[in-house]
């Protein structure tokens, strides 16, 4: 057996063994699908946009229209990525008992899409947009086809007036109430699953050692080093697709 066959039969093994296992989620599950990873460089939106703007809460507040001339742009983007193997595979895993749910730092909803149905979105999600004056929830599809209908550049909330917001959780703002149901759940698993994340932002990238120092294994699955390999019971460094496939036959899940 390869490195490689032999680390992803170890993983299928902690799967099988876990009362309460849980993935965590982050850019690299999604990066398969089309969607660039967009906090890092090289993406190509980083030379264009000025991050500061367009994924901080100051930015936003400073130059709205900017800010929206970034995420039309990513809008189009999300809206046509579909759910990749690692997607389909999580939940395949919940739908048999294997996994309890997904933890996810990605705003594109595709592990619902996938069919997943506990989804923790802790970065919230692009779908709808959210009033910062009111709290007024709107789909972002009505957001953005209202800017092409009057041609403004920025959407106002239809109640009071106030800036409208993508619901993602922008450099200086506080995590949805979803984070900290998250984190009681990882309180509770005794297998966190890490998949394509470098575990750098935080408060997410605590969960890991909050969830080692309760006593669950970790598992990691990332193209590159993490912060917290020195943490995990099973470090694999490959493509998620390369380690998806072979462990979806290896636990007969019927990926249709
Ligand atoms: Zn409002």
């Amino acid at each position: 057996m390869s490195a490689l066959a032999e680390q992803v039969a170890r993983l299928a093994e902690m799967l099988r063994r876990a009362e309460y296992a849980l993935a965590l989620t982050g850019a690299g599950v999604s990066t398969e699908s089309g969607i660039p990873d967009f906090r890092s460089p090289g993406s190509g939106l980083w030379e264009r946009y000025d991050p500061t703007i367009i994924a901080s809460r100051e930015g936003f507040l400073s130059d709205p229209a900017r800010f929206y001339e970034f995420w039309r742009e990513r809008f189009a983007v999300l809206t046509q990525a579909e759910p990749n193997i690692t997607h389909r595979v999580l939940a395949k895993l919940e739908e048999r008992g294997l996994l309890g749910g997904v933890i996810t730092q990605n705003i594109d909803g595709l592990h619902r899409a996938a069919g997943s149905r506990r989804v923790w979105e802790v970065h919230g999600s692009y779908r709808e947009a959210v009033c910062i004056r009111c709290g007024y929830r709107l789909p972002i599809e009505e957001v953005f086809a209202k800017l092409e209908e009057v041609g403004e550049k920025v959407p106002r909330c239809p109640h009071c007036g106030g800036l409208l917001k993508p619901d993602v959780v922008l450099f200086g703002e506080q995590l949805p109430a979803s984070f900290t149901e998250a984190s009681r759940e990882v309180a509770q698993a005794d297998l966190l699953l890490v998949l394509g994340t470098s575990l750098e932002v935080y408060p997410v990238a605590g969960l890991v050692p909050q969830a080692a120092s309760a006593g669950a294994r970790i598992a990691i699955v990332n193209r590159d080093p993490t912060a917290f390999d020195h943490l995990a019971d099973l470090v694999i460094h490959a493509q998620l697709g390369q380690v998806m496939a072979p462990l979806a036959r290896l636990l007969g899940l019927e990926l249709g």
